[in-house]
């Protein structure tokens, strides 16, 4: 099956909003297996949405269009799709009902253009928008299927794959087969490498689709399968996931929705493992990926930014000398920032990074990028040197990467 997207919004096509609807779309549509052979955006503009429907509709069996279904006159969409196809619009009185009881509850002033959302063309069915006002609608046309979502992304998500991905399988048994996908994230790697190391596999051969999508400072790699019944996709895909953790169990660190902070989080609570942190050159961004974890007060003791040198030798001890020495950036340094925080906070495991994030500032022995991480708990204290090759902002998110991949062994 072949399904169109078209986004509308005056805001798309000036620029001023960036256009992630449409990409949010597509991936879920060839997840489900369907092609998607056009994307087009228009203007706010009745005639351009009556021809980019025609053309897209000639290409395709169906199209999911967003935006333009508020209250105000610049929103023309369900307009537009009714005169396109000589329908006419009707109030659905029970949906307008509903519409009202959220600005009761919320206190928000009813506007009477407000009445617009709940205005369909004859023959539309509408679709539930748990998270807004903007309902969503669905309509049969010359054998093809238009569904129509609010254009605000976080309703738009809800709204497709509980109100419109349903009725396209509905619309469209003939193309529904089971799909089974799996998201594997890899950090450490280049996705060159990923993909050599996995070429004798043959996924490909097997029937299981291997997409590649850098995620700075992730990896990740899906793959979906498409078999007859669930069982026969669920089988292909639990024996490709194993076939690539053979070949990259190291640098797989979390699969589909889960993230390293929260795998992190996760190990350090079942093991009961407390933790304390030095940071320096992330400045704080280990700390702040980890408290993103809800619960991680269980396993976080406290945390420091030890920027300058004076606060590493007040803070954590680590004394004058070996700054002297080695200098702040350097393996001894990093390994006395996680013992001395690891003992200044009396938890089982102390955290350490040091770096050069650049872009100035580095030397011919500690180039910028340079970056320390070290793990004490107690009984030894594991150091790693890396060298990272961007930015600013892209050494520190790959040092607090380096940092949280360390309390995952
Ligand atoms: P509402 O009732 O909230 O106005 P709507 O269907 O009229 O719903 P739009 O007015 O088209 O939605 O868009 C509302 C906001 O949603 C836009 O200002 C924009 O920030 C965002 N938005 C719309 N379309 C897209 C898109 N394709 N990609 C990303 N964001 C979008
Ligand atoms: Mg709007």
């Amino acid at each position: 099956m072949r399904v169109g997207i078209l986004t509308i919004g005056n805001e798309l096509i000036s620029g001023r909003t960036q256009d992630t609807n449409t990409s949010h779309v597509a991936r879920e549509l060839n997840i489900q297996g369907w092609q998607v052979p056009i994307l087009m955006s228009v203007d706010d503009d009745e005639a351009a949405i009556k021809t980019a429907l025609d053309h897209i509709l000639t290409q395709a069996d169906a199209v999911i269009v967003t935006g333009g279904l508020g209250p105000t006159t610049d929103d023309k969409t369900t307009e537009a799709i009714a005169r396109a196809y000589g329908l006419k619009l009707y109030r659905d009185e029970a949906i307008l009902a509903k519409i009202k009881a959220i600005f009761d509850r919320y206190g928000l002033y009813w506007a009477p253009n407000n009445a617009k959302q709940a205005d369909f063309p004859e023959g539309a069915e509408p679709i539930v928008n748990p998270v807004g006002t903007a309902w969503g609608f669905s309509l049969n046309v010359q054998g093809k299927l238009i569904a129509v979502l609010p254009g605000v992304p976080a309703e738009m998500k809800r709204m497709l794959s509980q109100g419109v991905l349903p009725v396209l399988r509905r619309t469209f048994p003939e193309a529904a087969q089971a799909v089974a996908t799996r998201t594997l994230k890899l950090s450490g790697i280049s996705e060159a490498e990923v993909d050599q190391r996995l070429a004798d596999a043959d996924l490909e051969g097997q029937g299981v689709a291997v997409g590649f999508y850098p995620h700075f400072p992730e990896i990740r790699v899906v793959l979906t399968v498409r078999k007859a019944t669930d069982a026969e996709a669920q089988a292909l895909l639990k024996s490709a996931v194993a076939q690539v953790i053979s070949r990259l169990e190291h640098h797989i660190f979390a699969y589909d929705q889960e993230t390293l902070e929260g795998t992190v989080a996760a190990l350090l609570t079942e093991r009961k493992l407390t933790l304390s942190i030095a940071e320096s050159c992330t400045g704080g961004l280990v700390t702040d990926r980890l408290t993103d974890i809800s619960g991680s007060s269980v396993f976080l003791e406290r945390s420091a930014v030890t920027y300058s040198n004076l606060a590493k030798t007040e803070l954590l001890g680590v004394p004058e000398e070996t700054l002297r020495e080695y200098g702040a950036v350097s393996e001894p340094t990093a390994r006395l920032m996680a013992e001395g925080v690891r003992k200044l906070g009396h938890t089982d495991l102390g955290l350490s990074t040091t770096g050069v994030a650049g872009p100035t500032g580095g030397s011919e022995q500690k180039p910028v990028g340079t970056v320390f991480v070290a793990l004490a708990d107690g009984r030894e204290t594991i150091c790693r040197k890396y060298l990272f090759r961007w930015e600013r902002r892209r050494v520190k998110v790959a040092a607090s990467q380096a940092a949280l991949t360390m309390l995952k062994r």
